[in-house]
């Protein structure tokens, strides 16, 4: 079996995830890249390549059944097990999310993705990490899903909104379940807040680039043995529940 080392990442095309990819593709890394465009998607894999990653193209929309359980079979196929597993594609809902007034479908289309979707894929990828002699998950969270600072007076955690931040909660509760039932083998899995970044999921508006947002996910992409699970943590160190 190829002693390269294979990893996925969601929502690869652009953004955030597109700049973990660049990043894991830095170390010399397969990277399968994982988006549900294809034309983005291809394009994402030839840039990669271009700058001299190992990048192949992924079809992976993560809310669908049969379109992860495909990637997991093109992955098998291509590398015949997996490494890393970044869990980075992510949307916010959409913009009104007062929680007085919101339509419940925005919330519920923020849990299919930010939730349900990292579920799905995890679930669809893990008898590939198994395989893997070190085998890291890594779920980009928020720290607006931290409700130690939500409820901190004083805290910037953007706008009041009723889907996006509580689904980056949920998401966080469910890295600590998965970390207590995998807490017996060599899996670590982690959430990751990237901070503020200037992607397409907030206008452009953050004060951050994308790049410095990938390097808390490459970081935990790249735990040595006894490193944490269960964790959440941004670039400075841990981010409170
Ligand atoms: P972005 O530029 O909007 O990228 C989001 C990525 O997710 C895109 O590639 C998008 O693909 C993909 N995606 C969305 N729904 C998908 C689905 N159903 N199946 C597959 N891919 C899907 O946003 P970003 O800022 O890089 O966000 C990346 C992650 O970081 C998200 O989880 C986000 O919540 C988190 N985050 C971002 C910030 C920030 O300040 N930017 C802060 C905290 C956390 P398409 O191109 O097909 O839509």
């Amino acid at each position: 079996m190829s002693e390269q080392t294979i990893a996925l990442v969601t929502g690869a095309n652009k953004g955030i995830g597109y700049e973990i990819a660049a990043g894991l593709g830095a170390l010399g890394w397969l990277l399968g890249v994982g988006a549900r465009d294809e034309e983005r998607r291809e394009s994402a894999v030839a840039k990669l390549r271009a700058a001299g990653v190992d990048a192949f193209g992924v079809p992976l929309d993560v809310t669908d059944d049969a379109s992860v359980a495909q990637a997991a079979k093109l992955v098998e196929d291509r590398a015949g097990r997996l490494d890393v597993l970044v869990n980075n594609a992510g949307i916010t809902g959409g913009m009104e999310q007062l929680p007085t007034t919101v339509d419940v479908a925005t919330v519920r289309t923020a849990v299919e993705t930010n939730v349900l979707g990292v579920i799905r894929v995890t679930n669809a990828m893990l008898p590939l990490l198994r395989r893997s002699r070190a085998p890291r998950i890594v779920n980009m969270s928020s720290s607006v899903g931290s409700l130690t600072r939500q409820s901190t007076p004083g805290t910037e955690v953007g706008p009041i909104a009723v889907a996006y931040a509580p689904s980056k909660t949920f998401l966080n509760a469910v890295t600590v379940q998965y970390a207590k039932e995998l807490s017996d083998t060599d899996i670590l899995i982690n959430a990751a807040c990237p901070g503020y970044c200037a992607t397409d999921l907030n206008g452009f508006r953050g004060v951050r680039t994308p790049q410095q947002g990938a390097a808390v996910a490459i970081r935990l992409a790249t735990l040595p043995d006894g490193g944490p699970s269960g964790g959440f943590f941004e670039d400075e160190g841990e981010v409170p529940w």
